[in-house]
């Protein structure tokens, strides 16, 4: 008897062991590196709110060359690095165009209107997922108009688009479409937050994918894994404006340094980047053969259109893999702290599309 009650006991800790949830739900949950918190520990700091933190300067210096820009701010998040942009772009009684779903019209809390004041002007993704076309830019623009109208005054772009499914826009596609909106007047501002996924995967440099742009925001926290902060880059003159505007939002950081430096360690992870994108690629084909309804991915971001969401993100959960939601679809986001082991036994967790549950088109009504 004791034999007996003892065996389930030590079972049920082994299967404690293997199903410790694999978290897929973003691309920022990657824990820092020893390698960056050796760096964090030894960071030499200023104080950057005062006049100068060295590590700091030296991590707005090197983004700033990446992204070809000629001076850049450390802000604590991507949402500041994007509000304090739109801050700089627009004004009350403006207008700003954005593909729908982007995250500065989906994911701010609508600061991009009542911080910014900009009213938000959606554009449909006419040129693939996550991508406009020029052509549309242009006639969203529009040209002359009473005093009484909105005045169209930016365009901001998102690449890779999140909501779309981490989808690329190519350099030369990004040129078009930036010199369209130069060309009616309009400037630019390109939320980079996954900037880094698509130059890896388009073998391009950063640099080329920002031509025609006057601002820009890239994430050091997303699939390059440091623990906080993104950096907004444009003009020298933007750059100081940019830093007043953060001090506005509360968003000075003293030693901030320690910070930085985690930074620096995440610029040397972009080329590990292509693994996300196998991994993606491999999790999508997998649940493909295994019913659900996963089109190949871009980059590292994958979206399963299912018939009923909350209850699929549930099963998933159960099962011991944690997913999001995204556009009304479940998305699964490989990164850093996911290997091939984890994502076979995602794929062996998640299992195959069963009859009767998600993925199938509801057809007894909203239950
Ligand atoms: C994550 C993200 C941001 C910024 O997010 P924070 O959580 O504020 O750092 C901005 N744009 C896109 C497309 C993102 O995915």
């Amino acid at each position: 008897m004791r034999t007996r009650t003892r065996r389930p006991a030590r079972r049920l800790s082994t299967a404690k062991a293997d199903t410790a949830p694999i978290d897929l739900r973003s691309d920022t949950v990657t824990r820092p590196t020893p390698e960056m918190r050796k760096a964090m520990a030894a960071a030499e700091v200023g104080d950057d709110v005062l006049d100068h933190d060295p590590t700091m300067a030296e991590l707005e210096e090197r983004v700033a060359g990446l992204l070809g820009a000629s001076a850049a701010l450390w802000t604590p998040s991507g949402s500041m690095g994007n509000l304090i942009a739109l801050m700089s772009h627009l004004q009350r009684g403006d207008s700003f165009l954005a593909p729908a779903g982007s995250h500065v019209l989906d994911a701010e809390l609508g600061t991009a209107a009542w911080l910014a004041g900009g009213m938000p002007r959606p554009l449909e993704h006419d040129a693939g997922p996550g991508r406009v076309s020029a052509a549309a830019v242009r006639r969203a623009a529009g040209g002359d108009a009473p005093y009484y109208a909105l005045t169209t005054r930016l365009l901001c772009l998102e690449n890779t688009h999140n909501a779309a499914g981490g989808t690329v826009t190519r350099p030369e596609d990004h040129a078009r479409v930036a010199s369209a909106a130069k060309a009616a007047g309009l400037a630019v501002h390109l939320d980079g937050a996954r900037l880094w996924h698509a130059a890896v995967k388009l073998g391009v440099p950063l640099g080329a994918l920002t031509v025609g742009s006057d601002t820009v925001q890239v994430c050091l926290s997303k699939g390059l894994g440091a623990p906080v902060g993104s950096v907004v880059a444009g003009s020298v003159e933007f750059v100081q404006q940019a830093r007043r505007l953060r001090k506005m939002l509360g968003g000075g950081v003293r030693q901030g340094g320690v910070l930085a430096a985690a930074g620096l360690v995440a610029l040397d992870r972009v080329d590990r980047l292509a693994e996300d994108h196998a991994r993606a690629a491999t999790l999508a084909a997998g649940l493909r053969e295994r019913g659900w309804r996963a089109p190949e991915p871009e980059t590292n971001i994958v979206l399963v259109a299912v018939a009923d969401l909350p209850g699929t993100l549930a099963r998933f959960r159960e099962s011991g893999v944690l997913a999001s939601a995204m556009s009304g679809k479940v998305r699964l986001m490989t990164h850093a702290d996911v290997g091939d082991a984890e994502i076979t036994a995602a794929l062996d967790r998640i299992g195959p599309l069963e009859q009767g549950q998600a993925g199938r088109p509801a057809v007894r009504g909203a239950s």
